[in-house]
Formats: structure tokens, sequence, C-alpha cells
């Protein structure tokens, strides 16, 4: 899937490109397509929460494809590993600024990995009186999943790598490579 022009040299710790940014762009346009579908009805506009930092790339590309109304909105919540969180547990870093009750509601997420996050973000977002909920994942790891989570637009399913670029990073490296790169297993 890899071309040259998309696709700037690997560094030595990334083994190879998943998916360049010519198949990312192309996946972006249909996924919108499919979202307008859903949505072309819908009275207020669509609320957009993000999830960072890992979604702000597809959330931006994402978002000017769409034709139904919307609204862009964040969420920061912890990751597991990242503060030394016990595994599985998701913590509220930063709330949206909409509220959201009443609202139809779109999650859009990096990568679907355990399921932890989306599965506690839609508990929250249910008990706070949202008309609708639905999720938009990029990247999915079926190998992963702990917890059911139903994803109601999805990019690409992926293996059980770790991957970075397109949002996604290694401590806060590679996030901005215009392609999803496979990395080595790191020490
Ligand atoms: P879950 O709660 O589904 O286990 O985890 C999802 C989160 O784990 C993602 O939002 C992302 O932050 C992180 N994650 C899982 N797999 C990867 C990966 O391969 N690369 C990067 N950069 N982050 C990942
Ligand atoms: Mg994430």
């Amino acid at each position: 899937m890899a071309d040259s022009l998309s696709s700037p040299p690997l560094t030595k710790d990334l083994r190879r490109v998943l998916i360049d940014a010519d198949s990312i762009s192309r996946r972006v346009d249909e996924l919108a397509r499919e979202i307008d579908e859903r949505y072309k009805d819908i009275e207020e506009p669509l609320i957009l929460v993000g999830v960072l930092k890992g979604s702000f790339i597809y959330m931006a590309d994402l978002a000017r494809k769409l034709t139904i109304p919307h609204i862009v909105d964040f969420i920061a919540i912890s990751s597991y590993g990242a503060q030394g969180d016990k595994r599985g547990e998701v913590r509220l870093l930063m709330d949206t600024r909409e509220n959201l009750s009443g609202r139809d509601v779109l999650v859009v997420e990096d990568i679907l990995d355990s399921g932890n996050t989306l599965s506690y973000l839609i508990r929250l977002f249910k008990s706070r009186g949202v008309k609708s909920i639905s999720t938009t994942v990029f990247l999915d790891k079926p190998e992963r999943h702990e917890v059911p989570v139903d994803i109601a637009f999805m990019g690409f399913d992926i293996p059980d790598v770790w991957v970075v670029g397109y949002g996604l990073d290694y401590k806060e490296k590679y996030r901005t490579l215009p392609y999803i790169a496979e990395m080595y297993p790191q020490k």
C-alpha cells in the first residue's frame, strides 16, 4: 500500500508502513459519506467528541469532509500505563465544553484496543442523557478486545502491533507522521 510520495523514509524504530496517506484519505472520505447518510435528517448539529490526543488528526480530516451540520468538541482521559494506572482503569482528565444532554453524539477515537476507553465513554455519555450515541474508530485491533463495544463507523482492522502516525504516538514521538507505521517492539 505504501508509495514513495506519501511515505517519507522510515526511521530505525519503524518496521513498515501499514497504511499510506492516500489510503487513509480515501477511507476517511468513505467514512464521512457513511456518517453523512446516517445523520442526514438530524435536527440539531451532531456533536463530534474527539478523544485526545490520538484522535486530533482523524477528527480534523473527518470533520472537514462531513456535509451535515456538526460541532467539534474534545475530551481527555488517562490511558492505562501512562501514569502507572491499573489496566482497564480509565480516568477523565478534561471534559467536553458542550452540554451533551439531549444531543446526538459521535465519539471519534483513534484506535480500539481492549475497548475499555470507549465503553467508559459510552457509559458516561449515556448517563448524561444524550439523545443518541455512536462511535467512529479509525483503527481496530480485533485480537485485543476485552470488553464488547459497538463501533458504527470503522476505518481499518490491523494486527496486534504497536502503531504510530496519523495522531498516534510512541512516548509523544511520531504523532504527526502522515501514514500509519508499525513499530519494532520497544524494550
Ligand atoms: P483501549 O481502552 O481500547 O484499550 O485503548 C485505546 C487506547 O490505547 C487508544 O486510544 C490509544 O491511546 C492506545 N493504543 C492502543 N493501541 C495503540 C497503538 O498501537 N499505538 C498507539 N499509539 N496507541 C495505542
Ligand atoms: Mg486514544
